[in-house]
């Protein structure tokens, strides 16, 4: 059975990441979804409500996993025996970033691959950061986030 990891801070989680985890869960025989617990960087949702938001919104997919990493992202994938790290790729802009990642990760661990799913045209334009300037500003988000995530933005 294939295990692909999906990481990233999901900060919230997005339309944009549930598109690339029914897409994947499809494709792999287990997903999991390893959110980043980074304590220097300063997040909106502490890990523990983002892993929440996903479990949450992730009910459909019985082989998808939710789970949290601290530290190098291919000592995660190591110990949970997997070979393919997951990246979604939305734009031009966010290449660079991930090739140089990429290209780290294979240094670091040359048995584990990065592969990348293109993102839906709806969902391109779609990120956290913009989610919560909008939910910060009391525009509407619940188009562009799953129900789960949309409720907690409402309450805050
Ligand atoms: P990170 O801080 O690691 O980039 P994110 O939560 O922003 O964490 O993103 C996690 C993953 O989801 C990344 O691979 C990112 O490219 C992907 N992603 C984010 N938004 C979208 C979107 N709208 N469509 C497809 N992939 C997306």
């Amino acid at each position: 059975m294939s295990t692909a990891i999906f990481p990233g801070s999901f900060d919230p989680p997005t339309n944009g990441h549930m598109d690339i985890i029914e897409r994947a869960s499809a494709i792999y025989g287990k997903l999991v979804v390893a959110v980043l617990n980074n304590p220097a960087k300063s997040n909106m949702f502490p890990v523990e409500t983002r892993m929440e938001m996903l479990r949450e919104s992730c009910k459909g997919f019985p082989n998808v996993e939710i789970a949290c990493f601290e530290g190098l992202l291919v000592d995660f994938a190591r110990s949970m025996g997997t070979k393919i790290i997951l990246r979604g790729l939305r734009a031009v802009t966010d290449f660079e970033y991930e090739f140089t990642m990429a290209l780290m990760n294979k240094k670091l661990a040359p048995e584990i691959e990065t592969l990348f799913m293109v993102t839906s045209a709806e969902n391109q334009f779609i990120s956290s950061s913009s989610i919560k300037e909008i939910a910060h500003f009391g525009g509407p988000i619940e188009d562009m986030v799953p129900g789960p995530v949309a409720e907690r933005l409402e309450k805050r």
